[in-house]
């Protein structure tokens, strides 16, 4: 049996216990849902107050230069980079993560074309949509030729991979039943195919070490807004392996990846590096903010994170083994910790319901179709005790069908 005292005693003993102040989150709120919205870094308020007030208002356009703007895409993907084993100038901030992986695969089949006898896109059927969605965008107008095969799992990647596989497109750790991929061997098992291994790392990064370049990785993109906390719609990231990022162009050719963009040419030529991957004008204020949540991370390490991630989703699982039992809950989520990534996942008829009777109690988590409740762990701002109320606060909503009421199945926009 697993006890409340007991759950203190390790909050007691965690290292990572000190990062919590430093979040500005509501009294009474256990916030579960750090993998779909990151909690906002108190260094936010200050960092916004600094961009508005002295390098907008009073430096004016020449804050390009003297604040860093014009550089801000690159000094952050370097400093997020250290978080997924990037080499230098590897990683830029930029966009979202639909356009990004847009940018990316295009570059991957661009690179493909001395062999055009590979125009087949490999997908997992169950991963967010906006990638089978950018993917089908591009296929729409790189010509009929191009074809997307959509796996039903990973078990199905060796099966489906061949000669005439240009690049496989998956996520790292997937948004809905969190299982987790081992990023070396699937890329090993890409190469062996002659194909590139494109990663969407939105539920990975800044929830696990992920080490793209140990792992052979070709090319990667991922949110910033969900566990680094970059806030609502914070630009997004783009690794390029460093043996890819002269090798072809991508097509969003906007006068930001220029050479040289202020000679104001009539003619397009990339920049020989990262920076080839931007487009047009960044949203900076927005783009700021990114920085105190990265900056957090780096007071500390991914493993030291992981070990936390996983010690708090074991113990959720065996709460919910031991308070919840009988209710028809199912666990989506994988045991094993290789193949788990930060939040878990529980599958229940009800649970729309469930996940609106838990936030109503103040326990936030979201809901995914079909039928899952969604508990993402953070573990810069998540105690053991919490994990331990909300699971009580679960129960309590199970126990007395408090789920179960008409305002509870009415869907807002956003779910
Ligand atoms: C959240 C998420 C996205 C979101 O993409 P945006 O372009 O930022 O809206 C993409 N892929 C995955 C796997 C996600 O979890």
């Amino acid at each position: 049996m697993i006890t409340l005292s007991q759950c203190q005693q390790w909050d007691q003993q965690d290292p990572l216990a000190h990062f919590k102040p430093q979040f500005n989150l509501p009294d009474h709120i256990i916030y579960l849902d750090g993998n779909s919205l990151g909690a906002q870094p108190k260094e936010a308020l200050s960092c916004s107050q600094h961009v508005l007030q002295k390098e907008w208002a009073q430096g004016l356009i020449g804050s390009w230069n003297s604040a860093g703007w014009w550089d801000l895409p690159v000094k952050l993907g370097d400093k997020i980079g250290q978080l997924i084993g990037a080499k230098t100038g590897e990683t830029i901030v930029t966009d979202t993560t639909s356009l990004n992986l847009f940018k990316v695969l295009s570059t991957a089949l661009q690179i493909q074309q001395k062999a055009p006898e590979r125009q087949l896109i490999i997908a997992e059927k169950d991963v967010f949509p906006t990638d089978i969605y950018m993917i089908q965008g591009l296929i729409s107008i790189m010509g009929k030729a191009y074809q997307l095969r959509l796996i039903d799992g990973p078990e199905d990647l060796a099966h489906v991979l061949n000669e005439h596989t240009a690049a496989v497109v998956l996520s790292h750790v997937n948004y809905r039943t969190g299982y987790l991929y081992n990023m070396h061997q699937t890329n090993d098992l890409i190469h062996q195919h002659g194909a590139l291994a494109i990663w969407d790392l939105c539920h990975s990064i800044g929830a696990l070490p992920i080490d793209l370049n140990h792992d052979g990785a070709d090319f990667a993109v991922g949110c910033t807004y969900k566990y680094l906390n970059g806030g609502p719609g914070a630009p997004a990231m783009l690794w390029a392996a460093a043996r890819h990022q002269t090798q072809s162009m991508q097509p969003l050719s906007g006068w930001w990846g220029h050479q040289r963009p202020f000679d104001m040419a009539t003619s397009y030529t990339p920049a020989d590096n990262i920076r080839r991957y931007l487009c047009g004008t960044q949203p900076i204020v927005s783009m700021k903010l990114i920085e105190c949540g990265v900056d957090l991370f780096l007071q500390t390490n991914m493993q030291t994170i992981r070990t936390k991630s996983l010690q708090l989703t074991d113990l959720l699982i065996q709460l919910i083994q031991q308070e919840c039992a009988g209710y028809g809950l199912e666990i989506i989520t994988p045991r094993e910790h290789q193949h788990r990534g930060s939040h878990v996942s529980l599958r229940h008829q009800e649970g729309y319901a469930i996940v609106q009777a838990l936030i109503q109690r103040g326990v936030i988590g979201d809901y995914r179709e079909p039928e899952v409740i969604r508990l993402g762990i953070t573990p810069l701002y998540l105690s053991h005790s919490d994990v331990w109320h909300a699971v009580q606060h679960l129960k309590e909503v199970l126990q007395h069908k408090e789920w179960d009421q008409p305002q509870y199945h009415t869907r807002g926009q956003v779910t």
